[in-house]
Order: C-alpha cells, then sequence, then structure tokens
C-alpha cells in the first residue's frame, strides 16, 4: 500500500462524489448557462455571506484574478513573506499584474496590524502605491497555522481605514474555521475577496471559487476569460465541490487529529531537530545534520509513504481525506525505524 504525504490534493473523488459528478446538469458556463456551476457559486457566496462568486481551475488562478482587478501595474501587495501568492504561482504577481510584492516576516506566516500599518506606503509619487493586504489562512509554508478572528479583523479594520483592499487565500480556510469553530460569514465579512480551494483538504479533483461583491465578481470574470480560465460544462466539476462541501468539511478534524498523532511521534524522534506546531493537517520539521531532505524521503520512500522536501533539511507530511488510520499506524511504524 502506498501512503501519499505530499499533498492534500493527491485525493481521489469517491464513489459518491463520481455519481454526483455524472448526475450534474451541465451546460456552457462562458454563456452562464451550467446549472451545476451556477448552483456552486450561490452555494459558496452564501455560506460566506458574499453576494456572488466565481467558479475557477485553481486556487492560483483565483489568487492571481483577485490581484489582477483590486490593483494596477506598479501597485504593491502585502504579504507574508511565506505566501502562497509569492511563493507558488510562478511569479503570477509580477507577470499578471505587474505589481510587486512587500514581504512582512509574520508569526508562522501570520501578519499583524501594526506591521502592516508600519508598511503602507504614503501617497508620494516616488513611492509605490501600497493597494492591497493579502492574507493566507491557514498557512501553508507556515506549517498550516490559524489566524484568530479578532486577528484578521483588526486587520481587517485597518485596511478599511487606510483605504486598502483585502484577499483571503483561504486554500485551506474550512481548517482553519474547523479549529476556531467561527462561522465562514464572520470571515468573509472581514474581506473584500476571499479564495476558497476544493480540490485540498475537501477532496475535490478540481477548482476553487473566488468570492467577492457583485461588482467585483463581474470584473473578475472578464479576468478569468483573459487568463483563459472561462470552462464550458464545468458544471461535472463543479458537481464534486457541491458534494465537497455537504460531506467533507465535517470530517477535516479526522485529518488534524491524525496530524497531531504523526507530530507527537516525531517530536521523539532523534533525526528531528526542530518543528513547527502542529494546528491543522500540515505537518513541516527540520532534520538534524546527520540526515538531508532527500536522504529522509528515500528512507520513507523504501516504506511506501511518500514526502516532499521543503528546504535542504525540511520536510512536509500533509494529512487528507485518503489518509485512514490504518496508514496513520503504518507512517508511525515507519518514522520510528528510521535511523
Ligand atoms: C494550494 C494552494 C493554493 C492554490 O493552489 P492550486 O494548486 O493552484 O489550486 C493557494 N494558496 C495556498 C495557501 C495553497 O496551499
Amino acid at each position: 500500500m502506498l501512503i501519499d504525504l505530499r499533498s492534500d490534493t493527491v485525493t481521489r473523488p469517491s464513489p459518491a462524489m463520481l455519481d454526483a459528478m455524472m448526475k450534474a446538469e451541465v451546460g456552457d458556463d462562458v454563456f452562464g448557462e451550467d446549472p451545476a456551476v451556477i448552483s456552486l457559486e450561490n452555494k459558496i457566496a452564501s455560506m460566506f455571506g458574499k453576494e456572488a462568486a466565481v467558479y475557477c481551475a485553481s486556487g492560483t488562478m483565483t489568487n492571481q484574478v483577485a490581484i489582477n482587478v483590486h490593483t494596477r501595474p506598479g501597485d504593491e501587495v502585502i504579504c507574508d513573506s511565506t505566501s502562497h501568492i509569492y511563493h507558488y504561482e510562478s511569479g503570477g504577481t509580477a507577470a499578471n499584474s505587474g505589481v510587486q510584492a512587500k514581504l512582512l516576516q509574520g508569526d508562522r506566516g501570520r501578519l499583524n496590524a501594526k506591521q502592516i500599518e508600519e508598511n503602507i506606503n504614503l501617497d508620494f509619487d516616488w513611492l509605490t502605491r501600497t493597494a492591497l493586504v493579502s492574507l493566507e489562512n491557514t498557512a501553508n509554508r507556515a506549517g498550516g497555522s490559524v489566524y484568530t478572528f479578532q486577528q484578521m479583523k483588526e486587520i481587517s479594520d485597518l485596511c478599511r481605514v487606510k483605504n486598502l483592499k483585502t484577499h483571503l487565500d483561504g486554500a485551506r480556510i474550512f481548517n482553519a474555521l474547523t479549529i476556531t469553530g467561527d462561522k465562514p460569514k464572520n470571515t468573509g465579512a472581514l474581506f473584500d475577496s476571499v479564495s476558497v480551494c476544493f480540490s485540498k483538504g475537501l477532496g475535490s479533483p478540481v477548482g476553487s471559487a473566488l468570492l467577492g461583491s457583485k461588482e467585483f465578481i463581474a470584473r473578475a470574470r472578464r479576468i478569468r476569460k483573459r487568463f483563459g480560465g472561462g470552462m464550458r460544462q464545468a458544471g461535472y466539476l463543479a458537481a464534486a465541490c457541491i458534494y465537497a462541501l455537504d460531506h467533507n468539511i465535517a470530517r477535516l478534524k479526522e485529518d488534524h487529529k491524525r496530524a497531531a498523532a504523526i507530530g507527537k511521534t516525531l517530536e521523539g524522534m532523534p533525526y528531528v531537530k526542530s518543528m513547527l506546531p502542529v494546528e491543522t493537517n500540515i505537518i513541516i520539521f527540520t532534520l538534524n545534520e546527520k540526515l538531508d531532505s532527500n536522504a529522509f524521503i528515500k528512507k520513507l520512500a523504501e516504506q511506501n509513504i511518500k514526502a516532499v522536501a521543503f528546504g535542504t533539511q525540511t520536510i512536509r507530511l500533509v494529512t487528507h481525506l485518503d489518509f485512514t488510520d490504518d496508514m496513520l499506524t503504518e507512517v508511525i511504524s515507519a518514522l520510528k525505524k528510521i535511523k
């Protein structure tokens, strides 16, 4: 049995999800005529208390469309130095929108209002115009850390006073809400736009949604099309996402429980030098000098377990829908065998 802990994106649709996909009522979504896509967009928008949503091919696309709509070329987006929009979107902020990132050092990926305030440029011709603040919750590269509602609210309040747009990269927002117990609507109210991924912990094969006001989403639809993201009978995919929203949110706590068990095992291992606190479904740890990432990944692969390197000495493991308790037992025993 192969156990894949590289990402929560490796899940495959369950028979019940596939069944929902096969039964989807579809149409041409570029003409706005796909009932399943429309139904998904309405459902996710109303969950977060937003007026509208647009279904996109990926979370990279929803983030990039949002940045494009919120900014003008030459502007700046404030984000954490570990953020996905900076690291993992192929330079899209610069290439697609002509926007530069002002990288701040947050607390495990989480910014605070004070440090943002200190980094908003004054309105001089020679300074870059600060246009947007983008937060990530949970923060992937920072170990799946979670913002409290209060932390996000302080940032949101500041940005409103300072006339900055706010975007939430909520690729794993349901993992965060599972921890805080907050309602999606309360989080939605804090941001001008929210990106939600269905293809991470929720276990859909494809897609993310971008949420915002009617006017914002109308503009986002045009940019999605410009980026080549207008899809036709996308309802087959949207049906999987509707299924995921109905069935796969409540179970995220299981992923967190299994991640915590792996974290606990790793804590006692001599090859682990340090580890980020395991708050959700992501485990990031640094190896001591005797073992590098490549060697560690090879030792895991020999025991049929896949992981990814997050640097020469750093490893990431992610738990997900297709990772069971039996697999957890195997992983724990495999980790104990590594020298
Ligand atoms: C995965 C991820 C995305 C989107 O990734 P896609 O693979 O393009 O769907 C965006 N932000 C974060 C934090 C992510 O982890």
